[in-house]
């Protein structure tokens, strides 16, 4: 069975096409297995958990959070870029959010195109996400983490994940969702980790040209439901087909499927597997059809994430986290810190953007752009770290120099903004 697994996992590398969706999760998941067998055991004691708590709340002996409360998620997105359009806007990012909310929420206008012989099982999971409004300090934050990175590409190892590799690391993960952006290895779109697994890589990861919707992101992948369907593994939701032919993927209500769909079939896509003529549930969000194809989350798909965040199970710490709400934040946000703004010191990237030195300095710095961009019509602003603005100025020539001759001692962080692009750098005033 295992060989067989592994020739089932092997042909969907091989058959994939660059149209066709590719899920690192599963591969990541098996290896996860072979390296740690105490957090498959750890998996494996959820999953009963998991399918009690899930029969219960489908009427046999109920146990859940309260009846249709709201789930609260909050998000902290690690754009970790090499290119400077791997570094995708705030509006991308948002549209992302919007995505996500709308299919977990089953308000996705094209639901309409749910078969009728399914549409009766659609959910709105009562799971909603936000940006993060509160950092782990406390402080207020945009709940986006810039990072530039000497990595081209990230495959799907968890080195975005990791400083010393590359990466930027996790929020706490009892309390944040972290979903990491950033350019993929070969055709991978996207991995999560499973609940129970390593905190410090606990989160999802998604190739940039696939995050959020609209015309930034490629085609067939542009409506942002690579981050729902890796969300839903990280919410303990396996692929429909159970990633073995005709396989399970413990949920009641979807009909059992021989292999995984892509692209976009015509309804009904009958197998032998089948239970009845109405055939695969191609329009899941856990199957691997395009974007524009997938529409629903079912009941019993809705009722194994909500299992999760029962008491004593794997994502409870949850409901006490309070980072959506901004109002209990203390202090202003800081600008998030792009390390693209490098040392002079050290060896810059190509093509790259902002130079900021000398860091530290005692007077002031100097603003330069790396390749194409320049400074011209830029604002330029430094925040101290309780996010007051100390000095905000605009840029008019090529190369600027800041003076920072009368602010304290400390760390700073300046910022340079031209519409909603942006970049930032922490600077130490000696
Ligand atoms: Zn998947």
């Amino acid at each position: 069975m295992k060989a067989l697994l592994g020739l089932f996992i092997l042909m969907q590398i091989f058959i994939a096409t660059n149209a066709q969706r590719v899920c690192g999760t599963e591969i990541y998941t098996q290896k996860l297995f072979a390296a740690n067998p105490v957090i498959k055991n750890a998996w494996n004691n959820a999953e009963v958990q998991i399918a009690s708590t899930t029969k219960a709340a489908t009427g046999f002996a109920a146990r859940d959070t309260a009846a249709n409360e709201i789930i609260y998620i909050p998000l902290v997105i690690h754009i970790v870029y090499n290119k400077v359009i791997e570094n995708i806007s705030d509006a991308q990012i948002q549209s992302q959010l919007a995505a996500l909310n709308n299919d977990y929420s089953y308000s996705n206008i094209d639901k309409i195109n749910i078969p009728a012989a399914f549409a009766s099982l659609a959910a709105d999971t009562r799971i909603r996400f936000c940006l993060a409004q509160i950092d782990p300090q406390g402080k207020k934050t945009s709940g986006i983490v810039r990072k530039y990175t000497v990595k081209d590409y990230f495959s799907p190892e968890d080195g975005m994940k990791i400083s010393a590799q590359g990466g930027d690391e996790a929020w706490d993960s009892k309390r944040y969702l972290n979903i990491w952006v950033c350019n993929m290895a070969s055709r991978t779109l996207g991995y999560s980790s499973l609940p129970g697994g390593l905190a410090n890589v606990d989160g999802v990861v998604i190739a940039y040209d696939v995050f959020g919707s609209g015309e930034h992101v490629r085609a067939p992948f542009n409506k942002g439901r690579t981050a729902t369907h890796e969300i839903g593994h990280w919410l303990g939701l396996k692929h429909i087909w159970g990633d073995a032919i005709c396989g399970t993927d413990l949920v009641e209500d979807t009909p059992t499927q021989q292999y995984y769909n892509y692209g976009s079939p015509t309804f009904p896509h009958v197998t032998n597997c089948s239970p009845n003529s109405n055939g695969d549930m191609f329009m899941n969000f856990m199957d691997f059809t395009n974007d524009g194809c997938m529409n629903m989350f079912t009941i019993g798909q809705k009722q194994r994430m909500r299992a999760l965040f029962a008491k004593g199970n794997l994502r409870n710490s949850f409901l006490l986290s309070f980072a959506c709400d901004s109002t209990l934040a203390q202090g202003s946000a800081l600008p998030a810190v792009d390390t693209i703004a490098v040392l002079s010191n050290k060896p810059l990237p190509q093509n790259t953007g902002l130079k900021v030195y000398p860091n530290p300095t005692q007077a002031g710095v100097n603003i330069e752009y790396i390749g194409t961009l320049n400074n011209i019509s830029k604002t330029v602003s430094i925040f101290n770290v309780v996010g007051n603005c100390v000095y905000t100025g605009k840029l008019t020539k090529e190369k600027a120099y800041v003076n920072m001759a009368n602010l304290s001692k400390g760390i700073y962080i300046i910022q340079i903004k031209e519409g909603s692009n942006r970049l930032t750098a922490k600077i130490i005033k000696e």
